[in-house]
């Protein structure tokens, strides 16, 4: 008889992003006319620049001759793609890796999700809240959060972030982690962490043989030269530390499909009889059996980012979207709202006034301005009290919410 992984059965719906759905179709069909704008969404709205839709074309064309077709290519990746990331993301930042501790894929989500096959089931896992709603469940799928109390997984150890906090993430005191995720510049608050933080967490892993999953998907938005692109930027962190990048925000890639994960070769965790395995040839034992990497014409375009031209046309975008978190932060602030993050990330999360929860928030918006933002408890507990506006829209649309936003305050 085929049985199911019940952990799935304890899964609740996508209820965040389908509950806001439904609730602007049916301010929709009660408000026939309504021009509803959407600050809600994560995706990208500008397209790829014209130095990756040139090497796209270019390596579409190379797929058409038989001299220069590529079937499967390399499981870790192309060496030119893995070459140009080392030289251009990080020996800049004084960081050496090797080429075989890049691992190319086809995008940060999947492998924030695939990195714990190498983990056993009953480790005890940490994670910063509010948080990307992915960490909490690919962990549920896989056994290792427990049961669904009020909105709280009970194996799960919650790190909160929150005003009160400066939202930095403190290491837990009441129950120790064996693993945990933390995502700087923070999807969904907007907010980083400092060298200096980050590196209480590294020396904090160090001694206590604790794994720390990096999620660095927003290190292009970082404008402070003070903060941490890389954790490898801390030392010791190659002993401890797993780091997702995804070209999805850095160059609007959200469509293509391309990331790369970097397991170095100094890490090492234990079995259970307290003897060290190395991660590095582990990963790369389960992408050669699981996964037959990125296509050829996604990682020629991910390479096309670190030209000369290609640099200067992604920054250009990023700072498009940026210009758009600076206008959200100043307008929201200039109407009395107590708003965080937006300086290295193109989120801004806000404190509802008055007391409101993070729907009637929602709610209110929606009907008094017609504008749609992310009700902050969706991303966990300490989200409650709280909403997400992204910068990912386009100047016009963002010029057009804040002006509602504004008068429908001021009234
Ligand atoms: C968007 C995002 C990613 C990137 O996901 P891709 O699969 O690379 O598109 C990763 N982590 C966080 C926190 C994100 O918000």
């Amino acid at each position: 008889m085929a049985l199911v992984n019940e952990h799935f059965l304890k899964l609740p719906g996508s209820y965040l992003f389908a509950e806001i759905a439904r609730k602007v179709k049916a301010y929709k069909i009660s408000h026939r006319n309504a021009d509803v704008i959407s600050l809600g969404i994560g995706d990208v709205t500008q397209p790829l620049c014209p130095a990756v839709i040139e090497a796209m074309h270019k390596a579409t064309d190379e797929m058409a001759q038989k001299s220069c077709f590529r079937g499967y290519g390399p499981e870790q990746g192309y060496d030119f793609l893995r070459d140009a990331i080392l030289k251009n993301e990080f020996a800049p930042r004084g960081i050496r890796l090797n080429r075989d501790e890049i691992f190319i894929n086809d995008g940060a989500k999947s492998d924030t999700g695939n990195i714990q096959e190498l983990l056993r089931w009953d480790n005890t896992i940490g994670l910063t809240d509010p948080v990307y709603p992915v960490y909490i469940d690919s962990n549920v799928m896989a056994g290792r959060a427990g049961t669904l109390e009020n909105g709280r997984w009970s194996d799960i150890v919650y790190i909160p972030c929150t005003a009160e906090n400066d939202f930095v993430p403190q290491i837990p005191q009441q129950r120790p982690v064996d693993v945990v995720y933390l995502c700087y510049p923070n999807n969904p608050t907007g907010t980083v962490i400092s060298k200096k933080e980050l590196k209480r967490w590294v020396d904090y892993a160090l001694k206590n043989d604790v794994l720390i999953l990096y999620d660095a998907a927003y290190q292009a938005y970082i404008t402070d030269p003070e903060i941490p692109h890389s954790i490898y930027e801390i030392k010791g962190a190659k002993k401890c530390a797993i780091e997702f990048h995804s070209f999805s925000k850095t160059a609007g890639f959200t469509g293509v499909r391309c990331g790369y994960t970097v397991v170095p070769k100094e890490l090492t965790i234990s079995t259970l009889d307290g003897e060290s395995v190395e991660l590095n040839p582990l990963w790369n034992r389960r992408q050669c059996t699981k996964f037959n990497g990125t296509s050829y014409i996604s990682q020629r375009a991910a390479e096309a980012i670190y030209t000369p031209e290609g640099r200067r046309q992604v920054q250009q975008t990023i700072g498009y979207y940026m210009q758009n978190a600076q206008k959200m932060l100043s307008t929201l602030q200039s109407l009395g709202f107590r708003v965080y993050g937006g300086e290295n990330a193109p989120y801004i999360w806000m404190k509802t006034p008055d007391g409101c929860s993070s729907w009637e928030f929602f709610d209110a918006l929606l009907f008094g301005a017609q504008v749609v933002c992310t009700p902050g408890v969706g991303f966990g507990p300490s989200g409650e009290g709280y909403v997400r506006f992204t910068a990912f829209g386009t100047k016009e649309k963002t010029d057009e919410a804040l002006e509602r936003i504004a008068k429908w305050s001021n009234k």
